[in-house]
């Protein structure tokens, strides 16, 4: 695949550049690049970004809210018992088909970077057989990372250890856990060494649910930092939600935070489904329930933005774009400044290329030539006016298009 991709604007620069691509990787880039009879493809001045990275979601619950009855409490746990039961209907075609919808939805959306986590507290590993064919059907159009997540713990479910090594046996790319959801403190503390070793052992990236609940003494994540610090896999090691740290007191996190600098492990925040699903049992004041995002930022930690949920118990909206992720979770962090607003691409870019350990990645001579072009000049305006991706390459091949919006005022 050979294209010349004229003027555009990689990243917010001010100016416009050119970019060459040869046999499906960028070899070249700059102003008014010469004519080596590849197909052009004219920029017009618009955004070009590396693809985005959807870094947490949950594709095997994707699109099944209202089976078989709604969260009406809107509650984590709720959630958790709806998913239950739904889970008792789950066949091979039913998780491909849905998952497949929603792929081709975040696709729309210039994502081809998708880290999902898949229940595995279920004898059969139903879901987990069908996204693993997922992820080869896909390969070359959407990267697939599977988590293997414990929805109804480790230690807290019948053979929750036994389930966990399947997966490992089966092919996952990443071990999760759950120690909020574990019936005890120690259940906690012995699940997450479970995960670590099971990890360690089969050379697997782990990526925990931790500590997504209101509650200020869940402190899972000190024993998850702790235990990526001494076996010095930071890079490798990413803890989701993290909510209970908007509610530590500050010496706590204060001292914490050392913990998490020396670890050097990942964050994933989910705004949007975590505004919605915690401080559900606060009157007023009423809490964001939204880890603590601009300080760990400004510690230097990685974070990155996921979605979490499209249209499942835990969401019943949703489409799975990550631009109105990361507006909402702009606007619940307070990181409203403008250079903040126009680095927050890197939520779901660059921030989410290191959390999921990807190489090969970004606009660079060599790299493979994966980009999505927005109909906006900045990721600014992009936010502002919700603008479409236009185009999104892969290895220089145009896996999803939009055409820009039209809109008519009448006075
Ligand atoms: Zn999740």
């Amino acid at each position: 695949m050979n294209l010349l991709v004229r003027n555009v604007r990689i990243e917010n620069a001010a100016d416009t550049t050119d970019i060459r691509i040869t046999d499906g990787r960028f070899s070249e880039i700059g102003p008014f690049l010469e004519h080596h009879g590849e197909e052009i493809i004219d920029g017009a001045g618009r955004l070009c970004l590396p693809p985005l990275i959807e870094s947490h979601v949950h594709l095997d619950t994707a699109l099944t809210a209202g089976e078989p009855r709604w969260n009406e409490s809107g509650t984590l746990f709720e959630g958790i018992e709806v998913w239950s039961d739904r889970k008792k209907f789950l066949t091979h075609d039913d998780v491909k088909d849905r998952v497949r919808r929603a792929v081709r939805q975040q696709a729309r959306f210039g994502i081809q970077y998708v880290r999902t986590h898949v229940d595995v507290t279920d004898p059969d590993l139903t879901a987990l057989h069908a996204l693993l064919e997922m992820r080869e059907e896909l390969a070359d159009h959407i990267t697939l990372q599977i988590v293997a997540f414990p929805q109804e713990g480790i230690d807290s479910f019948p053979d929750g250890r036994g389930l966990m090594r399947r997966a490992a046996d089966l092919g996952v790319d990443a071990i999760g856990a759950i120690p909020h959801f574990e019936f005890t403190r120690e259940y906690s503390v012995s699940s997450l060494d479970f995960a670590v070793d099971l990890a360690d052992e089969f050379g697997l990236l782990v990526d925990v649910h931790c500590d997504e609940i209101d509650d200020e003494a869940s402190r899972g994540l000190e024993t998850l930092a702790t235990r990526a610090y001494e076996r010095g896999m930071g890079s490798r090691v990413t803890a989701s939600h993290t909510t209970a740290m908007h509610s530590y007191n500050n010496a706590y996190f204060l001292r914490l935070l050392r913990l998490l600098q020396l670890s050097g492990i990942n964050f994933v925040s989910n705004p949007m489904v975590n505004t919605h699903l915690q401080a559900r049992t606060d009157t007023y004041p009423k809490r964001r329930g939204v880890t603590r995002v601009k300080e760990l930022t400004e510690a230097g930690l990685n974070v990155s933005f996921g979605q979490d949920d499209i249209v499942d118990p835990w969401n019943p909206l949703g489409t799975g774009n990550l631009r109105d992720v990361v507006l909402n979770g702009l606007y619940v962090t307070q990181m409203m400044g403008h250079q903040q607003i126009l680095d927050s691409h890197r939520f779901v870019t660059h921030n989410a290329a290191r959390t999921l350990c990807l190489d090969d990645y970004g606009i660079e001579p060599g790299n493979s030539a994966d980009f999505v072009l927005f109909d906006a000049p900045t990721w600014y305006e992009a936010l502002s006016f919700n603008a479409p991706v236009v185009a999104s390459y892969r290895g220089g091949r145009l896996i999803a298009s939009a055409t820009p919006l039209e809109h008519d005022v009448h006075f």
